[in-house]
């Protein structure tokens, strides 16, 4: 067993201004690595431009990163960022831009590599990363993965190197900007996070101080979450739990919803969470290690799974998936080591198609 959480992590009210020493302690010059528009709406872009602009600090922008980020768009950036010399990548957004802030700082190490790099493991330097989230579902900011869309495989794919942030910057104000959809399909993919943590294979008495924490936290603006009605205290809860379960998750991974919602995301274009969120109840319902199952409900107080999965059906609204596209996704779970070895059972066709929602 073991633990370990090399980001620093601040959550406060104007969290940017008020580590602004950290920040200009990071490097001699930034990219900042964001989306086409929401950082400008949420304030959080500002923020970070009058720091660096008040220390001194030269930046260039990068505001391209689409959802579900691609390899081709890191390329760009990381060229960019090298004939720029920049020496540290600042992160703002969703998962999608702090995902691709990671492979960029790797990129930008290794700047005379190309993108097969990406997809190789070894252990090779990366430039600082600093992650500042404005949703609440990915928990990124904390953990060392990146997850980019690779167009020539027709799906999404993990890379193989881990790049923890250095720091992270959390201030609820930012999620405020956001979409009833964004809040509600990110919320549930910081609940699969904990889910899959929990009902996993790399699942330990140590690493479960975190899925459960989060749990506990879940539990506590469930039922606001629905009924649209979220307070103050309900939005930092909800950073926070996808915080945990961002930690939560780097210690254990994900698991089978986490798998079979990539394609459906790449073929469909449903956002993250709620692709993940359709498997996520039948996950629990037939998870074979029915006490840690309980347990779970438990944490979230459910009765049983029946209650999550009506639940889940509510929040995110029944969506219903072609039938060739199902079967094609569990053939390629069956042959998807990384994510079978999570997952501490045989499993079957059947079995992962009846997960569906
Ligand atoms: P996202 O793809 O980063 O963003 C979704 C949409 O929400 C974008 O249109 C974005 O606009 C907008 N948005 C973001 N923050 C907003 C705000 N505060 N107000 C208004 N709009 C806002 O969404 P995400 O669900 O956070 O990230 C999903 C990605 O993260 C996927 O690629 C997934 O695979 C990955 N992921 C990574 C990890 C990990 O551990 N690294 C874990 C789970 C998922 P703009 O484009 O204008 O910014
Ligand atoms: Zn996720």
């Amino acid at each position: 067993m073991y633990l370990f959480m090399p980001t620093l992590v601040y959550s406060e009210e104007n969290c940017v201004k008020n580590h602004f020493r950290e920040i200009a302690l990071t490097g001699k010059k930034a990219m900042i690595v964001t989306g086409k528009h929401s950082s400008r709406k949420n304030g959080s872009l500002n923020d970070v431009s009058t720091v660096l602009n008040q220390e001194n600090i030269p930046y260039i922008l990068f505001d391209d990163i689409e959802e579900n980020p691609s390899v081709e768009t890191v390329m760009k950036a990381r060229n960019l960022a090298v004939s720029e010399n920049v020496d540290f990548i600042i992160g703002i957004g969703g998962g999608s831009p702090l995902d691709a802030a990671k492979a960029i700082a790797l990129m930008s190490a290794n700047p005379k590599a190309d993108e097969e790099l990406l997809y190789q493991s070894n252990s090779l330097p990366y430039l600082p990363v600093i992650c500042i989230p404005t949703t609440c579902g990915t928990g990124s900011e904390v953990t060392p993965y990146s997850i980019l869309t690779l167009h020539k495989q027709k799906t999404k794919k993990s890379i193989s190197h881990k790049i923890f942030p250095t720091l992270a910057l959390l201030d609820t104000n930012y999620l405020k900007t956001a979409s009833r959809n964004c809040i509600v399909n990110t919320s549930v993919d910081a609940l699969s996070h904990l889910i899959e943590s929990y009902l996993n294979t790399n699942s330990n008495a140590l690493n479960r101080i975190y899925s459960t924490q989060g749990l506990q936290m879940w539990a506590e603006f469930k039922e606001n979450l629905k009924n649209n009605t979220l307070s103050e205290k309900d939005y930092e809860t909800m950073l926070h739990a996808s915080m945990v379960a961002g930690i939560a998750i780097t210690h254990t991974g994900t698991s089978l919803p986490h798998g079979l919602s990539y394609p459906v995301t790449y073929e469909l274009g449903v956002p993250h969470g709620k692709a993940v969120g359709m498997f996520l109840g039948g996950y629990v319902e037939n998870y074979k290690d029915k006490k840690d199952a309980g347990k779970v409900l438990e944490l979230l107080e459910f009765s049983n799974a029946k209650e999550l999965r009506s639940y889940l059906n509510q929040l995110l609204g029944k969506t219903e998936l072609p039938a060739e596209l199902l079967s094609a996704d569990a053939d390629s779970i069956l042959v998807n080591k990384s994510k079978l070895k999570n997952y501490p059972f045989e499993v079957t066709k059947e079995e992962l198609i009846n997960m569906l929602n």
